[in-house]
């Protein structure tokens, strides 16, 4: 679950870490009212679920408190990477002499959390990634240790050579660390880490994202989701009881079990295609999810074929079929649909498909290549 900034920084400012109070506005006029509270320069910033949105021009300086309600207005209701901004966060400006970059994220391969820090950093942060990678120092960290000494040394050393501000990096990235494990975390950021004219080491961005696991244990964090900012078709995928997870490409995906979701996706790009999502319909058999599958992926507009890849073990084929035939019937599917069926109740799934004039398929290979060739004939 991503968080917006300005909770990310509450979690953040609860462990120690060193970040101006700001408010939330959802209008112009609460966004003058919090300046003029504030005083001074502030800085308007969309709270979307997106990076970049400085580059994007969700990240804007006002001076005082009308040129705030101006930024403001042109920041609410702006797009950022398709998501529409409905809430600003108002801060006190700060005066920067560097940016640095701290994050910390659940490295699979490793099974630790691992520190990248970058004294290049700021908005350009992914160019430095992909161009100068040496710029970024990397630390994995043992789990049942913590953040050591001569780890946090060796990071805080790589961004300040002033020995005051690498002790304050020190501390910002011990607190980060206990924030991450407290928080259930997959990945926590601050870019930019910055340093004032008169030398303080201050947080001017909070990113995190929580594990969803961590959800049922902490009602508290699970209470700071916010589904107007989430991608529609997750939401109602959620609400249904179903694994999924939207992508870019045009094959829609119905399939019961995560791994062979994840094998069908893997099989539509090896015969040249994108799939349009990951779902996972789950082991229980039941019309109703196949009804919601089909109505979450008829939504995206992209869609140009819709594959099932079912293989029928505690999930019944008939089933799925009867879901199959009943979606059609409540609302109109308007692209090819190809189906691979096979295993429990496999004949009767076959005599219910055959009742409306669908056929299936019993090999994989066959369904995904003739469901990505649908695509080509489409496009
Ligand atoms: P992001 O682009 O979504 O990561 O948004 P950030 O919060 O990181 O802001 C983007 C950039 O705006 C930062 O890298 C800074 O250069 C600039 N910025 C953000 N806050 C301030 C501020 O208080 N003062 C000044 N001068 N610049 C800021
Ligand atoms: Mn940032």
């Amino acid at each position: 679950m991503n968080l917006h900034e300005y909770q990310a920084r509450s979690l953040l400012k609860a462990a120690g870490i060193p970040l101006a109070d700001g408010e939330v506005a959802t209008t112009p006029a609460e966004a003058e009212a919090i300046a003029r509270r504030l005083g001074g320069a502030v800085v308007i910033k969309a709270q979307v679920h997106a990076g970049g949105r400085g580059k994007a021009g969700g990240v804007k300086v006002a001076a005082g408190p009308a040129e705030a309600a101006e930024r403001a207005a042109e920041i609410l209701g702006m797009q950022i990477k398709g998501l529409v901004v409905e809430k600003v966060l108002v801060v006190p400006a700060a005066e920067i002499s560097s940016e640095s970059y701290v994050g910390l994220i659940l490295d699979r391969a490793s099974q630790r959390p691992v520190f990248m820090v970058s004294a290049a950093g700021g908005v350009d942060i992914e160019e430095v990634a992909a161009r100068t990678p040496e710029k970024i120092v990397r630390v994995g960290v043992d789990p049942r240790y913590g953040l050591l000494g001569h780890q946090a040394l060796k990071l805080a050393l790589s961004l300040y050579r002033d020995w005051n501000q690498a002790r304050a990096a020190i501390r910002v990235m011990q607190q980060l660390y206990r924030a991450f494990m407290a928080n259930g975390c997959s990945l926590a950021e601050i870019n930019p880490l910055i340093t004032t004219p008169d030398g303080r080491v201050v947080a001017l961005d909070a990113k995190m994202v929580i594990d969803d696991n961590e959800l049922d244990r902490r009602p508290d964090l699970a209470a700071m989701r916010d589904e107007s900012a989430e991608d529609p078709s997750e939401v109602a995928a959620r609400h249904a009881g179903l694994s999924f997870i939207k992508l870019d490409g045009n094959v829609g995906c119905v399939v019961n079990g995560a791994g062979l979701a994840m094998a069908t996706m893997d099989l539509v790009k090896y015969y040249g295609g994108e799939p349009a999502n990951f779902l996972d319909i789950g082991g229980s058999s039941n019309p109703e999810k196949v009804i919601n599958a089909l109505r979450i992926i008829t939504g995206d507009p992209r869609v140009k074929v819709i594959l099932f890849n079912i293989f029928g073990g505690i999930t019944r084929t008939d089933d799925v079929a009867n879901g199959i035939v009943a979606a059609t019937r409540q609302f109109k599917v308007e692209v090819p649909i190809v189906i691979r069926l096979t295993g429990t109740n496999e004949k009767e799934a076959l005599a219910i498909l055959d009742g409306v004039g669908m056929t299936a398929l019993n090999d994989m290979d066959a369904a995904v290549s003739r469901a990505v060739e649908l695509t080509r004939e489409a496009a």
